[in-house]
């Protein structure tokens, strides 16, 4: 009697059986032996990834030239940070049994807030087409006390992998807000300190690389839940934070490094731009364990937006505020136009009110509301002009100075 040869079901039992030369085999043996081998394809391609990354894709010059598209100056930072990128794919693609190991080449970014840390990172990782998880170092506090651990900065890169561990594990995060948790004092003293120093220790492990059990959801660990293990070694951790104050530490440094050398060295230095200056030992004495700094290899700083650069972010970036609007008007019939002296008054608005770059959009509010309150009633018009007398006037009335003020 014909039957399948695997399962040993009857031909009347089953849809169809094919033949071979010595055998049959049934159309549900043919789907369970098709899972099987897609299996192990799926096996062999992901363990076979990490040798067969392309390189070219991601050369630094093409990875700055992405991010020159959406942020607007910050060469510096850039610059470092494509190649630091660029680095961490060669050390995933590199053998790990050699005797040379790359190490990470985790990131830290100091600026100001609102000069673009946090839109450098995601910029990055969207290109990389890499989980991103943006998290706030300032929940975070040593493991047992009332807050978050910092395994929980995984549960979010979890999320945004759709918890997919494989690619999770070549993420990147983006921790903000790194400068509070600096030691709060220079001598260990009496009390503990949970949020500060407590976290970086909690930090040092998960940076450098290691295995850590995840809640999936986040928070605090249950005892019933569910772990994930996530392996942090090829996750690339950008850090981030304003260090308010470091400029103090960088002229304190330069000022007792220029004495007993020629006067000629100390003009060089650009007072004003002391950031540009910045080294570790810097943040070392702003009060980051030296143990995260040497996790942290990559140390680069970004400027404070002048008016030149608010104006570029205005109309350069990809999705510039004012491309924006203008196809929010295009798409009612009316060319909206901005005048270059309206654009120099609305990007020296957010200087004079300290808005930054985040205020460019409120303040584009504030003037284009009422216009696009009334235009779709007003068929007739076709040209929407924005110069700086109608900037000076809009703002002059507009809450959004008179609260800044
Ligand atoms: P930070 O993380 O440094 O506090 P963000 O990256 O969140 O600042 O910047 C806030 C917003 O300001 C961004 O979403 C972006 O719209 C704008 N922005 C800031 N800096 C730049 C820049 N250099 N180029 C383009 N846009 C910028």
């Amino acid at each position: 009697m014909v039957k399948c040869s695997f399962c040993g079901r009857k031909k009347s039992e089953t849809l169809m059986l094919v033949a071979g030369i010595d055998g049959h085999i049934c159309e549900l043996c043919i789907e369970q032996a098709y899972d099987i081998v897609q299996q192990e394809v799926d096996q062999h391609v992901h363990s076979g990834e990490s040798e067969e990354i392309d390189f070219s894709k991601f050369t630094p010059h093409k990875l700055k030239d992405h991010l020159d598209t959406y942020v607007i100056g910050q060469e510096s930072a850039k610059r470092f940070l494509s190649v630091a990128v660029y680095n961490h794919f060669k050390r995933l693609g590199s053998p790990t049994d050699d005797e040379v190991v790359i190490e990470k080449s985790n990131i830290i970014l100091v600026g100001k807030t609102g000069t673009g840390k946090t839109l450098l990172a995601k910029t990055i990782a969207r290109f990389l087409e890499v989980p991103f998880a943006i998290v706030d170092a300032t929940v975070f506090t040593e493991a047992g006390y009332v807050g978050e651990d910092v395994e929980s900065m995984l549960s979010r890169l979890l999320q945004a992998a759709d918890y997919d561990v494989e690619a999770a594990q070549r993420g990147i995060v983006y921790i903000d807000e790194i400068d509070k948790v600096a030691r709060k004092s220079d001598n260990p003293s009496i009390t503990r300190d949970v949020s500060g120093e407590g976290v970086q220790q909690g930090l040092l492990k998960m940076l450098e690389g290691t295995e850590v059990n995840v809640p999936p959801q986040g928070g605090r660990k249950h005892p019933e839940q569910k772990m994930i293990t996530v392996d942090t070694n090829n996750i690339l951790f950008i850090c981030g934070g304003a260090f308010d104050g470091v400029e103090n530490h960088i002229a304190k440094r330069l000022n007792t490094q220029v004495i007993g050398f020629a006067k000629k060295d100390e003009q060089k230095i650009d007072r004003d731009n002391l950031l540009n200056y910045i080294t570790h030992q810097d943040l070392k004495s702003f009060g980051l364990i030296p143990e995260l700094l040497g996790r942290l290899p990559v140390l680069t700083h970004l400027q404070e937006l002048d008016a030149y650069t608010l104006k570029r972010i205005l109309t350069e970036p990809k999705n510039a505020l004012i491309k924006q609007y203008t196809k929010l008007f295009s798409m009612e019939g009316i060319h909206l136009h901005f005048t270059d002296g309206a654009l120099e008054f609305i990007a020296q608005t957010a200087i004079d009110y300290k808005l930054g770059a985040r205020g460019l959009r409120s303040i584009c509010e504030a003037l284009l509301t009422d216009a696009m309150f009334d235009l779709p009633e007003q068929a007739e018009l076709k040209e929407f002009r924005v110069d700086k007398k109608f900037v000076q006037d809009k703002l002059s009335s507009s809450s959004l100075i008179s609260s800044a003020a």
